[in-house]
């Protein structure tokens, strides 16, 4: 097998700069307003759309500039660190890509170009059950084929913006596990049209969260979706996920990477001109050190990052790379957010300087998509080979 290469330098400057100027018209005071009103940021979703940055990883031929997931990587990391949050459509980045590679021609052709022009909004995957939880093979939401048609009962949670969303990513089982040789057989991947599921038989529950992530809960009760809703194959959906999972693992690492940079420009700003005691603050080595440290874990973050999005587009395996890469970014990020909340002392509580908005927000990479238990039970047990624990 060839060697992989990563260039660090190519940085997509080109795609960061556009995002960077896009985000300063929607400042800290436009996420507050949401913040406090749990609304979603519908002018900044526009806007993005607006500016091809949520087609990008599309395919010209769907009308959409066919980048690699590194650019993906590069602009949901560049929105995080200029402030903004991407979680509003990060989705549709990593969800297309089921669409993508496992979908039928004619599904590409009837969705992806209205994905890519912002017409349709494919921004929810549903996996996670309230039961089963991290064991995903466990998940009982049932679609029965009858007919020509796929009848749907079971419920999910945690599914995130599925009230802004016209489609959905859904896993449900199809053949009972009893019946199938391995668990991870028997689960399909279905491509729901939200506009015509809601009130026939999908019940969507907004769920109060502590940040404002438009996540729901969802209730199926004899929801018919006709056959050709399903992709790929009925019964290899477990796989096709398994590739979406590892997309969606790099993307949010850059997203969790732009937090902690933000967290580090913000607290090395205000530790350069806060004075107490007659000196900055930052000159106390309590207060510099741990901003230094948070730095160095966010650099080599940065480049594992890389390393995972350099695999997965060189469609090479990176499960371990790309769990790590989530592993490292998310607790950069969270150090960085500490340090940062220390820093400011006081003022990091009023919610007018964004801090313990920003920190709350980025303390869910450690929880979703994958638990940091999850990641190290993969490293321990298919990387070092270690005995299972479940
Ligand atoms: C705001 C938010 C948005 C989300 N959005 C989506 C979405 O859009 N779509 C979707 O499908 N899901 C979504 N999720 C769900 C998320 O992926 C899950 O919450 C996460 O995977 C953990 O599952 P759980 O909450 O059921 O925890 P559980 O599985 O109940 O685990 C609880 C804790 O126990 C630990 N644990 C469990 N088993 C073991 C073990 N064997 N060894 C060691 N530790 C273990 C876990 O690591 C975790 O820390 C979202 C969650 C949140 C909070």
């Amino acid at each position: 097998m060839s060697e992989l290469s990563i260039s660090i330098d190519e940085d997509y400057s080109h795609l960061r700069e556009p995002v960077r100027q896009l985000c300063k018209r929607f400042p800290g005071e436009y996420w507050r307003k949401l913040d406090a009103e749990s609304e979603y940021p519908k002018a900044f979703v526009d806007a993005l759309t607006e500016h091809e940055v949520l087609s990008a990883l599309i395919p010209e031929e769907y009308g959409g500039a066919g980048l690699p997931l590194r650019a993906g990587v590069a602009i949901l990391e560049t929105i995080h660190e200029s402030g903004c949050n991407a979680a509003a459509c990060h989705a549709q980045m990593y969800t297309m890509g089921t669409l993508l590679r496992h979908g039928s021609v004619e599904q590409k052709q009837r969705y992806l170009p209205r994905i890519a022009s912002g017409e349709l909004r494919l921004q929810a995957f549903a996996v996670t059950e309230p039961t089963s939880g991290s064991e995903t093979l466990k998940l009982k939401t049932f679609a029965a084929r009858k007919g020509d048609r796929y009848v749907i009962n079971g419920q999910k949670i945690w599914t995130s913006r599925a009230l802004q969303s016209d489609l959905m990513i859904l896993l449900a089982r199809t053949t009972p596990v009893a019946e199938v040789e391995k668990r991870s057989h028997g689960l399909s991947v279905f491509l729901v049209d939200l506009r015509k599921a809601k009130g026939n038989g999908l019940e969507i529950r907004p769920i109060d969260a502590m940040i404002n992530h438009n996540t729901t809960e969802m209730f199926f009760t004899d929801l018919e979706v006709p056959a050709d809703a399903l992709i790929g194959e009925e019964g290899h959906g477990f796989r096709y996920i398994l590739d979406g999972m590892n997309a969606e693992r790099i993307l949010l690492s850059g997203e969790a990477l732009g937090d902690a940079k933000y967290f580090l420009r913000r607290a090395t700003e205000y530790a350069k001109q806060r004075e107490v005691f007659a000196r900055p603050i930052g000159q106390n080595q309590g207060v510099a050190f741990p901003l230094a440290r948070a730095w160095a874990q966010t650099q080599a973050a940065d480049l594992m990052v890389r390393k995972a999005a350099g695999l997965f587009d060189a469609q090479r395996e990176c499960g371990a790379e790309a769990n790590t890469a989530k592993l490292l970014a998310s607790e950069a990020a969270w150090q960085a957010g500490d340090t940062c909340f220390q820093t400011f002392g006081g003022f990091a509580f009023a919610t007018e300087y964004d801090i313990e908005r920003k920190w709350r927000e980025c303390r869910l990479f450690q929880t979703a998509p994958i638990s940091t238990n999850m990641v190290l039970a993969f490293i321990a047990q298919k990387v070092l080979g270690l005995p299972r624990s479940y």
